[in-house]
């Protein structure tokens, strides 16, 4: 029989990393951009009671563990007292993404069969529009004080945050639980249908914030003060509100105000070390600091992810603004970091342009992470940097099903040796891997555009177009766009006989999809190439509209 370690047994829970936080790094400040405008200054240790406090009210609204409490907020220390308040007390904090459509909104919350509802000031109109639909919600709490909160609302027994938490005494120990409970659910509207559920662990989210912080990862200390950019509605902020606490780091949250002008002086004011964020905040920022001349005094590295990182925006950073550049890949499936981009030692000695062509990758998997590539018959591909293959990863953070579905999205593969490789996690990714390890992104197999760092359906956005009378076949692809990364264009096939303009196609879109879904442009052909199976060939049409040129708008 195999002889048991004689180690005290703590489960990896998401509590102990706020009250490592609270008192090991008790006085190290987080600092908020706040709805109501104003700059709102606390410290772990207060972050920490106040958690405790909120455990405590939820718990007095009759609450119980594994509910689901969803929130629509900003990145701020309200939404980090939730994360814990939560969690910790064996609730599972629901992010729920405020940038979808209404419908989808209450459709995930409906979903996940959300009990309460946090929201910020901002989303109080949202929340009030679609509650007729929320069917699971008893409690609305808006994250404000007294004085901000509104006259009138067709919220039913509209709650109060701040009165929720000073009425409590904090008098509350984290409980323990098993470290495999669920802690946190996040939808992703990545593929086909409707959103799925990714459910985190206790257990999952703690390796998680370690390996974040690794120095080959991101690379966080108690010295850095972190400006997650990345919003907490998304992934977690990729686990940056864990791994700021496992380290003790100061953190600082711009709320609702992501432009350049603000996030610079939020920047500076601060002394901001470090950053995480989608290419499209970073061009953002660099328009405004490139416009007005300025430097980062204290900014020194950055992760940028989510969609690949153009090179010109990593040499601007390294070369001129001297911000070291992580380039990492992940999902909301990986919780979600699965591999970023640094060099090792023996990469050194390259000359400079060999090692920006190894920063340029998504990059090296961490400990927590296996990934490799695979061919249509699921044998791995040899690791040469050319064999293109589908990406498959595994590991504790990984998941192992969505949320509400009995079926498994793993799959088996055989190992260039030809033996069993074990189950894994299809990515959707299409990559090669070069001998160092080092993974790059070379195409998508999966039929989604990803807008600012936001998925958009391009099945939905079909639907929509064939549902139109003079259309009669739609496809939608993306199409590289310098701002956003990729917006969609639709190609159109019309009706024999039927004439229909641009505009009128896509006036047909208003109301049945968030704006910001909207495809930018209209494709007219004669026909869409398909497989000898009928599937749209969209590889050939992506090709076809390679060079095409979007409208400005
Ligand atoms: P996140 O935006 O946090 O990465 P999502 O689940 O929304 O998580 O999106 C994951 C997908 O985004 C990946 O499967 C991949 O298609 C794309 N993606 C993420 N990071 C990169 C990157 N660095 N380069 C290219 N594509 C990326």
């Amino acid at each position: 029989m195999a002889l048991l370690g004689q180690m005290m047994s703590m489960p990896l829970l998401i509590s102990s990393l706020i009250q490592h936080a609270a008192r090991h790094a008790g006085d190290t400040e987080i600092v908020s951009k706040r709805c109501e405008g104003d700059l709102h200054r606390s410290t772990w240790a207060e972050v920490e009671l106040r958690a405790r406090q909120l455990a405590q009210a939820l718990a007095r609204l009759g609450l119980s563990a594994g509910e689901r409490v969803g929130t629509l907020a900003w990145n701020g220390h309200r939404h980090l007292e939730i994360y814990y308040g939560t969690s910790g007390s064996g609730l599972v904090c629901h992010t729920i993404n405020p940038r979808l459509f209404p419908e989808q909104i209450a459709w995930i919350a409906n979903d996940a069969q959300d009990q309460a509802l946090c929201l910020d000031l901002s989303f109080l109109p949202l929340v009030e529009k679609i509650a007729p639909q929320l069917k699971t919600v008893r409690h609305f709490i808006l994250m404000t004080d007294r004085a901000h909160m509104p006259a009138e609302t067709s919220l039913p027994g509209l709650l109060c945050y701040e009165d929720l938490v000073a009425a409590e005494d904090g008098h509350y120990t984290w409980p323990l639980m098993d470290e495999d409970t669920a802690s946190t659910l996040c939808y992703t509207s990545g593929t086909t249908g409707h959103p799925k559920g990714a459910v985190y662990s206790h257990r999952s989210s703690v390796l998680h914030a370690f390996g974040a912080a690794m120095p080959d990862a991101m690379a966080c200390t108690r010295r850095d003060v972190i400006l997650p950019v990345v919003p907490m509605f998304h992934v977690n902020a990729w686990g940056l509100p864990y791994s700021t606490a496992l380290v003790g780091a100061k953190v600082v949250f711009p709320g609702p105000h992501l432009d350049g002008k603000s996030l610079y002086e939020l920047f500076e004011q601060e002394q901001v070390t470090f950053s995480a964020g989608v290419p499209t905040v970073w061009l953002g920022l660099l328009n405004y600091v490139g416009s007005q001349g300025l430097k980062f005094s204290s900014f020194k590295r950055t992760v940028i992810g989510g969609s690949a990182c153009p090179p010109a925006m990593l040499a601007t950073l390294m070369d001129v603004y001297g911000v070291e550049v992580i380039h990492a890949w992940g999902m909301t499936e990986l919780s979600p970091l699965g591999t970023l981009s640094r060099l090792s030692s023996k990469h050194l000695s390259l000359p400079p342009e060999q090692q920006r062509r190894l920063l340029e990758k998504q990059g090296k998997a961490i400990y927590g992470i296996d990934m490799t590539v695979i061919d249509d018959a699921r044998r791995e591909l040899p690791w040469d940097g050319r064999s293109a293959g589908n990406l498959v990863v595994r590991g504790p953070w990984v998941i192992a099903s969505y949320f509400g579905h009995e079926d498994s999205p793993l799959i088996p593969v055989t190992g260039r040796d030809g033996r069993d490789a074990g189950l894994w996690f299809p990515t959707g990714d299409v990559a090669t891997i070069d001998e160092d390890g080092f993974m790059q992104i070379t195409d998508r197999s999966k039929d989604v555009i990803k807008s600012g760092g936001e998925w958009i359906s391009s099945i939905d956005l079909e639907n929509i177009a064939m549902a139109h009378p003079a259309v009669h076949e739609a496809a939608v692809i993306a199409v590289a766009h310098p701002k956003w990364d990729e917006r969609p264009l639709l190609v159109v096939v019309t009706k024999p006989g039927a004439t229909v303009s641009r505009d009128d196609i896509l006036k047909f879109y208003e109301g049945k999809i968030a704006k910001w879904q909207v495809p930018d442009d209209v494709a007219f052909v004669s026909e869409i190439p398909h497989t000898a199976t009928g599937k749209m060939l969209k590889l050939k049409l992506r090709e076809q509209f390679r060079s095409h040129v979007l409208p400005t708008v």
